[in-house]
């Protein structure tokens, strides 16, 4: 907890005293949410007879998801110093999630940081408040790649110094009604890389290459010329099989093209098997 406040202090946040709190079950009235970990401010706390904090569940502590969930509800406790009426929402979870990476790269790789985010928001299928996290993520990326990861942060801190209730909703508005971006400039500070990478990788990355099992396996084994038979040889899988796979690959995707005497007349399932975004069902 203090390493990452600190992280944030040198990112030039005003760092805030907050507990950590690891429960069974989170505090009414927050106690049926479907969260692994929720910030309790001082105005909440107040309003409803609890204490303020971050609230960790037991059963979903686990080594570096626990840390990315940390990160992220400091963000959120970062931007509640001024007193606010507002439960966190929308872009707030999107900028929580960047903001996060600017502790996180103190102990983690950029890949892992990456990864991680994109398992926790990009899992397949979302949910509905999936998408809003989803959605949210990609905002904030957009924004900062936009703005300049300094000026992005630079903003960041407006918000915790004037209050989300004073910034958020209108900049949520403009952005999405009028793809219009906030006005503010940046300190001259260094541009924070590793902020700027992992927002380009979840930007670009494709959340709907998402196939059967069978068709991700013979995804590995196409290449231009080679016949269906070839391909079932290769991936182990009877002939009707790999041909359903591939008119899957090729319905759903369009990354292979078979001719009609079942020849593979172009095949680019290699660009998205080696970029490791070519993923299956598991149910
Ligand atoms: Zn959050």
């Amino acid at each position: 907890l203090e390493h990452f406040t600190d992280a944030y202090g040198r990112a030039g946040f005003t760092p805030c005293d907050v507990p950590l709190h690891f429960v069974d079950e989170f505090p009414s009235p927050f106690n049926g949410q479907n969260s692994w970990a929720i910030t309790v401010d001082r105005t909440d706390a107040a309003e409803f007879r609890i204490n303020e904090g971050i609230y960790l569940l037991r059963r979903h502590l686990m080594p570096i998801a626990s840390s990315v969930i940390l990160a992220h509800e400091l963000v959120h406790a970062i931007l509640s110093v001024q007193p606010s009426q507002r439960f966190v929402r929308g872009l707030e979870e999107g900028i929580a999630d960047l903001v996060s990476v600017l502790a996180l790269r103190t102990k983690f790789s950029t890949e892992v940081i990456r990864n991680t985010l994109r398992n926790f928001r990009f899992y397949h299928p979302l949910e509905p408040i999936g998408h809003m996290y989803a959605d949210a993520l990609s905002a904030a990326s957009g924004l900062a790649l936009h703005l300049g990861s300094d000026t992005f942060v630079a903003w960041v801190r407006t918000i915790q110094e004037s209050g989300r209730d004073a910034i958020l909703p209108d900049a949520e508005i403009s952005l999405l009604q009028c793809a219009a971006v906030p006005r503010v400039v940046a300190d001259n500070a260094p541009r924070f890389q590793e902020l700027e990478s992992v927002a380009l990788f979840l930007m670009a990355y494709p959340r709907g290459y998402v196939v059967s099992p069978n068709a991700r396996l013979v995804a590995e084994h196409c290449r231009v010329g080679r016949t269906i038979n070839d391909v079932a040889e290769l991936s182990g899988l009877p002939r009707t099989a790999t041909k359903k796979a591939l008119a899957e690959l090729e319905e759903a995707l369009r990354i292979v093209m078979v001719s009609e005497n079942g020849r593979l007349l172009s095949a680019d399932t290699d660009i998205y098997v080696k970029s490791g975004v070519l993923r299956y069902r598991a149910v």
